[in-house]
């Protein structure tokens, strides 16, 4: 597990106007992204406060063994910076930690090295080879099985197996990027035959995302007591959904096109560093449960494997005052850990790569009023949402916008978010609708 250290010291100042208790990114968290500036190219940065570091201009001021660990950083992604794993990332954050820190003469170069980030473009922090996602919440997949099978909602392989599918990199966007409602064939229950439309059942999964570092050679798996240090870092996921198409389309072989129009992603890169001390014990399995395969577990996983992070959805739309919170859920609602996930994945010799990205699957708490997704939160669009001003909502419409938030707490550190992962819903193309 990742030590602690003092870049984890809560009593730790910046001389960054405003890092100090910011919700998302105080100096305790240093998260890694790649931004453009207003007429700039794409280059690495740390986000601190509501400041995005640019770590090209200040490489040359972070000592040797970090520039060296910033060396593979360009703004075309950090894949190659997250291949060389824990010692890169912590010889950046110890660096970082230290130039940043309230009365290092840095602050009079601010000019030179700070952007205010309001005004960078931020893109997706690393080229994604491929992209899986996983179905690790317990709760979600109850509730949704017990939509089709309301005594029987978990099918006999979900506690013996993490189940998965292979997902679509190429339409991974980062937060801020409008998804436009896909169309496609869906079968209306009352209809003898599919037609193809828009999608009337747009909706959102809140997931958490692992950003993968080093990976393993093809044919070598990566043993559950290794699977950690494979590890770069944690996103926020929302795996838009269409539950018209999905339900039409998923037989056989699971989601396709219901998935594959938009998968939006928070941009910063939170490191297992940042995150050392909201590691959590998983949430023991009742007795009554299968104990996993051996090559699914590790004692220490099962102590500390599990992350402590608060997860929040909340919905905006074109008339409602405010943003409403639509639930709450935690990470320990996963009933696997990040590491049984990469064990799993590359169990049968599949080989992970620097910047591949796995999604955990919708995280939903125990209670209704705690669902990741609206597929839940309505059953299946029977029990509308009522809003505030009066509006109802089965599924999303146009003009509505997702933002997913998480955040780490616990007494005696200082609290760090992810920041934003937000996306609003646009009308579709009129060449469909005609
Ligand atoms: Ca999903």
């Amino acid at each position: 597990m990742t030590p602690l250290d003092e870049t984890h010291d809560p009593d730790r100042k910046s001389w960054v106007p405003g890092a100090d208790a910011h919700p998302h990114f105080p100096i305790q968290n240093l998260p890694f992204g790649i931004f453009a500036p207003p007429g700039g190219i794409p280059r690495p940065g740390i986000a601190i406060g509501d400041h995005i570091l640019d770590l090209r201009a200040v490489r040359h001021a972070l000592g040797p063994q970090a520039e060296r660990a910033l060396a593979p950083a360009t703004g075309e992604g950090l894949n190659d910076f997250l291949a060389q794993g824990a010692a890169a990332r912590r010889a950046v954050r110890h660096a970082v930690a230290t130039l940043l820190t309230r009365g290092n003469p840095a602050e009079h170069h601010a000019a030179q090295i700070l952007h205010p980030a309001a005004g960078c473009t931020l893109h997706l922090p690393a080229t994604i080879g491929d992209y899986t996602d996983f179905y690790a919440g317990l709760h979600h997949a109850t509730a949704v099985g017990k939509l089709f099978r309301p005594d029987n909602p978990l099918l006999p392989n979900y506690k013996h197996i993490p189940i998965g599918y292979h997902g679509r990199a190429s339409s991974v966007v980062v937060s801020g990027t409008p998804v436009r409602r896909p169309a496609g064939q869906q079968k209306r229950p009352d209809s003898p035959a599919p037609d193809f439309a828009p999608s009337q059942r747009l909706d959102y999964e809140l997931e958490l995302a692992i950003w993968i570092g080093p990976g393993n050679e093809l044919g070598h798996p990566i043993p559950i007591e290794e699977a950690a240090a494979h590890i770069a870092g944690y996103a926020l996921l929302n795996d838009w959904s269409a539950r018209d198409l999905q339900a039409w389309e998923y037989q056989p072989l699971g989601p396709f096109l219901a998935k594959s129009f938009a998968t939006a992603l928070s941009p910063w890169i939170i490191t297992p560093e940042a995150l050392a001390p909201f590691h959590a014990p998983q949430p023991p399995r009742p007795a009554s449960d299968p104990h996993p395969l051996p090559y699914l577990w590790n004692d220490s996983d099962q102590q500390t494997g599990a992350l402590a992070l608060r997860l929040q959805t909340w919905l905006r739309t074109k008339t409602l005052e405010n943003p409403l919170q639509l639930a709450e859920s935690h990470a320990t609602d996963l009933y696997w850990t990040p590491a049984q996930l990469i064990a799993h994945h590359t169990s049968n010799g599949c080989n992970l790569r620097p910047g591949d990205l796995l999604g955990t699957g919708t995280i939903s708490g125990p209670a209704p009023n705690q669902a990741g997704s609206l597929l839940e939160l309505t059953q299946g669009g029977k029990n509308p949402l009522s809003l505030p001003n009066g509006e109802t909502r089965r599924f999303l419409e146009d003009g509505d916008e997702i933002a997913l938030l998480a955040f780490a707490e616990r007494a005696g550190f200082a609290t760090i978010g992810f920041g934003e992962c937000a996306g609003v819903v646009e009308a579709p193309q009129e060449r469909v609708l005609s």
